[in-house]
């Protein structure tokens, strides 16, 4: 099965050479190589010249001594027959049939001729002339040579060709008859050398060679050239000794050097060459092609190292049995096994938690046989420690090249922080509901003590004028009745405020009617000029004529437009008296432009001459309980804002050019079907 490769990568870089010159080396090697493939056949080559040249010198001196055996051969019959005429003259007749075969026997020997110790010739082969003549011819052929030495006891050759009758090729031995050491008589024999070439030399050798026989100046005196003339390669000079005569046997081979090319090993040793280089250039390629694929598939182990190392998921691999074959770093992490604890270990594995060992088997056996579709589970493991902690398990098929599936590849997530995570959340959403009932009950105790104080205060006041009046003797009653009208009037407004308080509270959907913002302002005009008189503030509403209708909580927009005059009548406190004024101003505006709501808008402005807002204050002015005042709640913008973004609108400031402060919001005019 394939495997997974462990994330300990070890890399190992093919190099043919250590150095700097990794192939300096092979190269000397195969010029070496080369150098003797070329070398081995120009040895050979001259091997072979020399072997030839030293067969030449072993023919030549086999020739030689062929030579002289035929001469020897000759002197010696010669010699004996001679000897045999000085001691038996009376046998000349046979003699001379003997010499006379005997030259016809060795065709060299062109003519005899035997002479006593006295010059006489006693027997001579030259029969074609009348006897006379002959004696005459054979005594002017031999004893008038000069060099001569008739009483000499040993043979002597001579070279002559002065006499009419001897051939330029001719060599002419003197062979002393000796009896009792004196010499009895000379016995001349005229040699043709060409014949004793012809004759001699053996035909193989004459094939193979030019034979050539010089003289003492380097003449040719005989040549024998059977197989052609020689190819002066291969050459060898002999010396022929004779009798005071020495001729030199000259050899000249008809062969030529060995050609290079022809020779089978040159042609092995090219072709060899031509395999070998080529070879080389394969092998180059492989290389190249295996540290090429070499390069990549270690590029793709370090980026497979890297990946694996850097998962945080865990990974296992077993092959059919079960037996784990490959772990990650994060999965010996989380278990707190080593990796070489794991590889190769069969079930159970020490990262079962006893208690759910039934399980692992169950899952594992159902796998193995198909009868399940691994998917992804959740189970316990067990740490090295014992600590247990619940993982995420995907599986899926380990499938090799052949698409058979020869294990199981799994993903192990440890969730415990995820559970943990989940467990918090859901704490802390508990804690959030709890938190949320309780800022609802606290946000409704507030907004109720803020809204309720001013009718609070406005009943105060008006039982307190009753109570007047009733101490006063003959009061009015009319006005009695009033101020308790006023104060029964406040009471009930009390009433409504704590109702749609809840009801806002609670973000039910609060009573939005269409409402007359003219007449809504007209209605708590009183309250606000009340509260403005005191403080000496002049108030000035301006109401556009025609207002449209809008859609709102009555009470609410009451309530918010009390928040923000009774603002600003505070923020006049120390304003000169005669900038004292609270502006109120109510009037259509166009629909915003660049939204997709068009529908117009009637916008609200209550404008004031008092301090102002600082950019300190600005930034937690909507912040509930946030006040600059003693005795302020810090509870009135936060609750105007709530209201109006209710009503879809948007509660904003800014500050006033003639000083002091613009607070204002719009709320969409509403459509006919609304109204
Ligand atoms: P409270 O009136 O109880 O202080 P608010 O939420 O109504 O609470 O106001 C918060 C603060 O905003 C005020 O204490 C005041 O400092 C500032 N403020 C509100 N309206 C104005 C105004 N018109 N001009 C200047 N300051 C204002």
């Amino acid at each position: 099965m394939p495997i997974p490769r462990q994330p300990t990568i070890v890399s190992r870089r093919f190099t043919p050479l250590k150095g700097s010159f990794p192939w300096l080396l092979p190269i000397v090697l195969v010029l070496l190589f080369l150098a003797i493939l070329i070398w081995l056949p120009w040895q050979a080559q001259r091997m072979e010249a020399n072997e030839r040249q030293e067969q030449l010198i072993a023919d030549t001196l086999w020739v030689e001594q062929a030579l002289q055996f035929q001469f020897t051969r000759n002197q010696e019959n010669l010699s004996l027959i001679g000897q045999e005429f000085i001691n038996k003259p009376g046998e000349a007749t046979t003699l001379n049939e003997r010499l006379r075969l005997f030259a016809t026997s060795n065709h060299e020997i062109q003519q005899l001729a035997l002479f006593d110790k006295h010059q006489q010739l006693i027997v001579g082969t030259l029969s074609a002339l009348n006897e006379q003549n002959q004696r005459e011819t054979l005594r002017q052929s031999y004893l008038q040579l000069p060099e001569l030495q008739l009483q000499s006891s040993k043979s002597q050759c001579l070279r002559t060709t002065a006499q009419s009758n001897i051939t330029k090729d001719s060599m002419i031995c003197r062979f002393p008859i000796l009896l009792n050491g004196e010499v009895a008589g000379n016995l001349f024999a005229t040699y043709r050398l060409q014949t004793l070439l012809d004759e001699t030399v053996p035909w193989w050798f004459a094939q193979e060679n030019e034979i050539t026989l010089l003289d003492a100046d380097e003449k040719v005196i005989a040549k024998r050239t059977a197989g052609g003339p020689g190819k002066n390669v291969y050459t060898h000079n002999r010396a022929l000794e004779l009798p005071q005569l020495s001729f030199t046997l000259h050899t000249n081979s008809i062969k030529t050097e060995p050609k290079l090319l022809s020779n089978l090993l040159v042609l092995s040793v090219v072709l060899l060459s031509l395999g070998l280089v080529w070879s080389l250039i394969a092998l180059w390629r492989d290389i190249n092609r295996r540290l090429r694929a070499e390069g990549a598939l270690r590029k793709e182990a370090a980026f497979r190292a890297a990946m694996e190392n850097s998962l945080v998921t865990g990974l296992r691999a077993r092959d059919m049995e079960g037996r784990l074959t490959y772990v990650n770093p994060s999965f010996c992490n989380m278990i707190g096994v080593p990796a070489e604890e794991l590889v190769g270990r069969l079930p159970p594995m020490p990262y079962w938690a006893p208690e759910v060992k039934e399980e692992y088997e169950q899952r594992f056996a159902q796998i193995l046989t198909g009868t399940v579709q691994p998917e992804a589970y959740e189970t316990i493991y067990q740490r090295a420690n014992g600590e247990r902690f619940p993982v995420l398990i995907h599986e899926s098929p380990l499938v090799d090249e052949h698409g058979k599936q020869t294990g199981w590849m799994s993903s192990i997530l440890d969730v415990s922080e995820l559970k943990r995570a989940e467990e918090l959340s859901r704490q802390h959403e508990e804690k959030l509901h709890a938190n949320a009932r309780l800022a609802t009950m606290g946000e409704m105790a507030s907004m109720l003590a803020h809204e309720l104080n001013q009718p609070l205060a406005a009943i105060s006041s008006y039982t307190t004028g009753a109570l007047n009046l009733l101490e006063q003797q003959g009061s009015d009653p009319s006005l009695l009745h009033a101020a308790l009208e006023k104060a029964r009037a406040q009471a009930q407004r009390a009433g409504q405020v704590i109702k749609s308080v809840h009801e806002f509270v609670r973000k039910r959907e609060t009573a939005r009617v269409p409402l007359q913002l003219e007449e809504l302002l007209h209605s708590v005009m009183p309250l606000v000029e009340l509260q403005a008189h005191s403080a000496h503030i002049h108030v000035q509403l301006d109401i556009e004529a025609r207002l449209p209708t809008v859609l709102a909580d009555k009470v609410l927009l009451e309530q918010v437009v009390l928040n923000l005059t009774r603002n600003a009548i505070e923020a006049m406190q120390n304003t000169p008296f005669e900038q004292r004024q609270l502006q109120i101003i109510a009037r259509q505006i166009p629909g915003e432009a660049s939204g997709f709501d068009t529908t117009p808008r009637v916008q609200i402005q209550i404008i004031d001459r008092g301090h102002g807002i600082s950019q300190e204050i600005a930034e937690s002015l909507f912040s509930p309980f946030f006040s600059t005042k003693s005795s302020g709640m810090g509870m009135g913008l936060n609750i105007c804002r709530t209201a109006i973004e209710f009503h879809g609108g948007n509660l904003s400031h800014r500050a006033n050019p003639q000083g002091g402060t613009i607070f204002e919001f719009s709320l969409a005019a509403s459509t006919s079907t609304e109204t």
